[in-house]
């Protein structure tokens, strides 16, 4: 964002940091240091979810199909999954501002999270796609925060963001258990029509962003698509890691 709107959004809609409530900033400086990191090096490869302390030497994630008690060994339709923080405050906060608070300085907070974890892991080749949010919540919200986030995060990284795929109706997550939520997604989301009109080369390799990864169905739904229409390796970034059963979509 040019500073000189940035300058006159502060005026208008003074700020307050997520985590403290402290005025004049998005985010305090306290609170960004306290912020629950997820450590690449310990969380699973496959989902993002943080290593535990029991989980072997150093906490790393133990080698083995069963060793990641979130996703269970299971395979998705992504290569790899990886997430900057626990869904914890001052991350839920910020996310919820963004979301339901309508507060889109946040997606450039956000990224810039998302980037300390993506610097290594996203690679040159990667394009970035945004999971989109429903037609209803985009017309609830004014704007789709999966795409402010990860346009913020391609102005960050000089990765390109591309607009692939389109949100089909289906009935709302957060009233479905973990199963359910999987059969849900099923076949939610579908090629944009700009694809599907030879308009838009599909990239070779894809690096899929949203904001929140729960049971990793959304992603999964994304990336199932993608993959199925010929892009050679998909592969996941999230903000946040919410842990099973925490009542969050996706
Ligand atoms: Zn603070
Ligand atoms: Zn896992």
């Amino acid at each position: 964002m040019p500073g000189l709107l940035s300058c006159v959004l502060d005026l208008v809609f003074p700020p307050a940091c997520a985590g403290c409530g402290w005025p004049g900033t998005l985010l305090c400086e306290q609170c960004a240091r306290e912020i629950p990191r997820i450590d690449p090096a310990s969380a699973c490869p496959r989902c993002g979810a943080p290593g535990s302390p029991e989980g072997g030497a150093e906490g790393r994630v133990a080698e083995g199909p069963h060793a990641c008690a979130e996703c269970g060994g299971r395979l998705f339709a992504f290569a790899a999954a990886r997430c900057a923080a626990r869904l914890e405050p001052p991350v839920s906060r910020a996310i919820v501002a963004l979301k339901d608070g309508g507060e889109r300085r946040y997606a450039g907070v956000l990224a810039a999270l998302l980037g300390e974890v993506a610097d290594g892991w996203l690679r040159a080749d990667d394009a970035l796609v945004p999971v989109p949010a429903t037609p209803a919540a985009v017309r609830r919200r004014g704007f789709d925060h999966a795409l402010d986030l990860t346009r913020a995060l391609g102005a960050a990284t000089g990765l390109p963001v591309v607009r692939l795929l389109r949100s089909a109706p289906r009935s709302d997550q957060r009233a479905l258990g973990r199963g359910e939520r999987f059969a849900n997604r099923q076949g939610s989301f579908a090629l944009a029509p700009d694809v599907l009109a030879g308009r838009n080369p599909l990239p070779r390799r894809i690096a899929l962003v949203d904001d929140v990864l729960t049971t990793g169905a959304t992603l999964d739904a994304a990336a199932r698509t993608l993959r199925s229409a010929g892009v050679g390796e998909v592969r996941a970034l999230a903000v946040a890691r919410s842990m099973r059963d925490a009542g969050s979509p996706g």
